[in-house]
């Protein structure tokens, strides 16, 4: 059964992005089948994957939710590209960002992007969602579908207020739409580990949420490698496999599966 989790945080330039190709791209170099969906009008989970002009693709994640809304079946791949790393995707451009007006008038409207998705997840081990950088309808419609959330953290600032923010949505989108949602872990990014800031960062979250909700061990250092794989079309494993960058996000895919292998027990256990 395909497992889905939402890489979501409604700051922009928190990591969600690479952290959804760079996970995505470790699981599928563990021999898992992934899944990555741009959902995200600017489209640049696409771009990453090599594909520099969104706008000029005709099928998205948009008109695949538009047919699932319309009741009109999909072809078995249709819309579905594939990266030469091992991963399938399925873009986004502009025209996703007409989706939370065509929502308001929706029936079921949170519950669009799960019931396109529940058609195709089992093809896959894992299908990871490239959220949007809001809490609105969109972002609802990705925590209904996700077993999961990734919640990536810049840690250069102090999220505070913003984490909260997200934290309510979720446990608002548990109680009301998708009570088995769960919290994967909170990953702080683009950690500079030579700052004092970083650090405190670090500490903080770790204080603050670490006794409700796992934080990666694994974290993301800031490293200009990370920020020109996006103009490049591949993941840091090829980019630039012995950097720190690539070796953090092979740790945080292990973490990722642990987390796994480690919730199947318990609920073995428990049955
Ligand atoms: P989001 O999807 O949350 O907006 P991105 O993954 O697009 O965030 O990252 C924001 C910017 O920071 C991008 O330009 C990206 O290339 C860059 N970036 C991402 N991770 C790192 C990192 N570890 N070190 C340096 N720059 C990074
Ligand atoms: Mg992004």
């Amino acid at each position: 059964m395909g497992k889905i989790i939402a890489i979501s945080n409604q700051k922009g330039g928190t990591g969600k992005t690479t952290t959804t190709v760079n996970l995505g791209i470790g699981l599928a170099n563990e021999g898992k089948k992934v899944l990555l969906i741009d959902y995200d009008a600017q489209g640049s989970l696409t771009q990453c994957l090599g594909y520099p002009n969104p706008d000029e693709l005709s099928v998205t994640i948009s008109n695949l939710m538009e047919k699932s809304i319309n009741e009109q079946p999909t072809e078995h791949g249709e819309g579905i590209l594939h990266h030469s790393e091992g991963v399938d995707f399925i873009p986004a451009n502009i025209e996703l960002s007409g989706m939370e007006t065509l929502l308001v008038n929706t029936m079921s409207r949170e519950r669009v992007l799960k019931n396109y998705l529940s058609q195709i997840k089992d093809n896959y081990d894992y299908v990871l969602i490239d959220c949007t950088p809001s809490l609105g309808m969109l972002t609802i419609n990705a925590l209904t579908a996700a077993n999961e959330v990734i919640i990536p953290v810049q840690s250069h600032f102090l999220p505070a207020k913003g984490l909260e923010q997200l934290l309510s949505t979720v446990a608002k989108v548990k109680r009301q739409l998708n009570p088995t949602l769960k919290i994967n872990g909170i990953l702080l990014t683009m950690v500079d580990g030579r700052t004092n800031l970083a650090k405190d960062i670090s500490q903080l979250i770790r204080k603050t949420y670490g006794s409700n909700i796992k934080v990666f061990k694994t974290e993301i250092p800031l490293s200009v490698k990370a920020a020109e794989t996006s103009a490049v079309g591949k993941s840091i494993y090829s980019y630039d496999k012995n950097g720190k960058v690539a070796d953090a996000y092979r740790n945080l895919t292990k973490e990722v599966m642990d987390n796994e292998q480690r919730t199947k027990h318990k609920s073995e256990i428990i049955r």
